[in-house]
């Protein structure tokens, strides 16, 4: 049976770059985590631009839906189609090129599909840094970065993705190209059209290029791990070292001893950096633009004055790279820590830092209370306000089996995050694996306002449908 739509995508990018086979299709069905398995009516490979807007206005002309996709690393099943196989996936990932590099205004015109690892290369081969920085940097792209507005551990010193981009190249749901790759610092005429697309997890439009912002490399970075009595002592610690050290400081994460023994039990072979064990740790980074010694000194001096103000119970700080890989390696282990423990309940949450104390001590009663023995996985980007609040099973249950209670775990979390001020997505975004959370913690004005955008932007209500509304 010919099909007039398929006919003429692979008139418009090659018939290689159709795809419709079971086989070939696969591998751009299911999601990271392996939780959901989409239906697609094909994968369609654009090379560049103009291709995309070529297929984007043959998708609009039959109004097929169209999921962009980059890495597909996404955590919200975002980039994969929902099970009716009406959707045609749109991947990037043939959009590959560094476009331009500009070490005068510090910038880097990038397409959508660059992988993020390789725009931090590009960046030090130019002696200037990328800061953006995530455990998923090998496989996520540029455009799935600033889809998702992602976060990683460099937020506190240089923001968002949001933060890191100047200018866009959308192509738009009509299929007109929009090019705004200008790398203005500033630019007040009128809405901000780029700030629209970011974060919009491709429902309004596809990214196919971006301005981005570069940042002088530092000389060197120097982390510390501390010993804490509390999260309490935790935002001490940040107020006294982001005083101490302003700045410099460009990583703060925190992490329960639940982590750290959970690490400690799928991967023996990491080293166990205090003899004692305490409630909480703290890993710190400081980056110095001046040299090595000068960014240990400052870090030790600060934590010196934790120590003696009882603030931190023991600090190591780290004297060479290994050292420093060592303790980032225990952070960027705890995932991969609760992946081969089993299935577990979780949330991506953001709060106000001065509420982060009292939100941690009454949610883990709150869960603690309607199920006696669950075990709260808590870590995050302290520094920014963002936990990652993973809920375990008590002991002798298995984790598939407690599954059956995300619903009711998180509702008790999500209303607690309401509770304090914060949001139900830190970093990962709505996607559609939160869709049907939003409603309840936003209010009708702010969803009506979002619809409006929405249906002035995609009037036909083909980008990524069923995402985020
Ligand atoms: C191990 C691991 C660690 C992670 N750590 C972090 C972290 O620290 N911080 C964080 O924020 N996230 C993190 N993530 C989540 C994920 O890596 C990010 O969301 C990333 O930005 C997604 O990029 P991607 O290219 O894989 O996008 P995809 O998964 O392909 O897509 C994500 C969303 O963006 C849309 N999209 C993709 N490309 C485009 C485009 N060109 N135009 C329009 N829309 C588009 C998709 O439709 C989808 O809605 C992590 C994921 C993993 C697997």
């Amino acid at each position: 049976m010919t099909d007039a739509f398929l006919d003429a995508c692979r008139a418009a990018v090659g018939s290689e770059h159709v795809l419709t086979g079971d086989q070939d299709t696969a591998p751009y069905l299911t999601d990271w985590r392996g939780r959901f398995t989409g239906r697609c009516r094909a994968v369609l490979r654009p090379a560049d631009t103009a291709q995309v807007a070529s297929l984007v206005r043959l998708c609009a002309g039959y109004q097929v839906p169209i999921v962009p996709q980059g890495g597909r690393t996404g955590l919200v099943l975002g980039s994969v189609p929902d099970a009716s196989g009406t959707a045609v996936v749109l991947s990037l990932r043939r959009l590959q090129r560094i476009r331009a590099i500009d070490t005068f205004n510090r910038t880097m015109t990038v397409d959508a599909g660059c992988i993020l690892y390789d725009v931090q290369q590009a960046a030090l081969e130019h002696g200037l840094l990328f800061p953006l920085s995530l455990a998923a940097e090998g496989s996520c792209s540029i455009g799935g970065n600033l889809a998702t507005n992602a976060g990683g551990t460099g937020v506190l010193r240089y923001g968002n993705t949001r933060e890191l981009c100047l200018g866009l190249e959308v192509v738009t749901a009509q299929g007109e190209v929009w090019d705004s790759l200008r790398g203005l610092r500033k630019d007040n005429t009128g809405y901000d059209l780029r700030d629209l697309y970011i974060g919009a997890e491709g429902t309004l439009g596809v990214i196919t290029g971006a301005v981005l912002k570069l940042f002088p490399q530092p000389k060197a970075a120097i982390t510390a791990l501390v010993a804490l009595a509390s999260p309490a002592d935790a935002l001490e610690l940040l107020k006294l070292t982001e005083s101490h050290a302003g700045p410099t400081l460009t990583g703060y994460e925190l992490m329960s001893d639940v982590c750290l023994r959970l690490v400690a039990s799928h991967f023996p072979e990491l080293p166990q950096p205090f003899p004692e064990r305490y409630p909480q740790y703290a890993l710190l980074e400081l980056s110095s633009h001046e040299s090595e010694q000068h960014g240990v000194a400052l870090l030790e001096a600060a934590i010196e004055r934790a120590l003696e103000a009882g603030v931190a119970q023991d600090a190591v700080v780290a004297t060479s790279i290994a050292q420093s890989r060592a303790l980032w390696a225990i952070r960027e282990h705890i995932p991969l820590a609760q992946a081969a423990a089993g299935n577990n309940i979780k949330h991506d949450i953001s709060l106000p830092i001065s509420r982060i104390a009292d939100f941690i001590d009454a949610t883990d009663a709150r869960l603690t209370h309607a199920y006696p023995g669950v075990q709260v996985v808590c870590f995050g980007h302290l520094g920014d306000g963002n936990l990652h609040y993973n809920i375990a099973p008590p002991e002798g249950v298995k984790h598939d089996e407690f599954l059956i209670e995300q619903a009711a775990i998180n509702r008790i979390v999500h209303d607690s995050v309401a509770d304090y001020g914060g949001s139900i997505s830190a970093e990962h975004g709505i996607g559609a694996l939160k869709r049907d959370e939003l409603p309840r913690y936003k209010s009708p004005i702010e969803l009506n306002l979002m619809r409006a955008v929405k249906a002035a932007l995609d009037p036909l209500g083909i980008m990524n449908p069923g995402k985020i509304l």
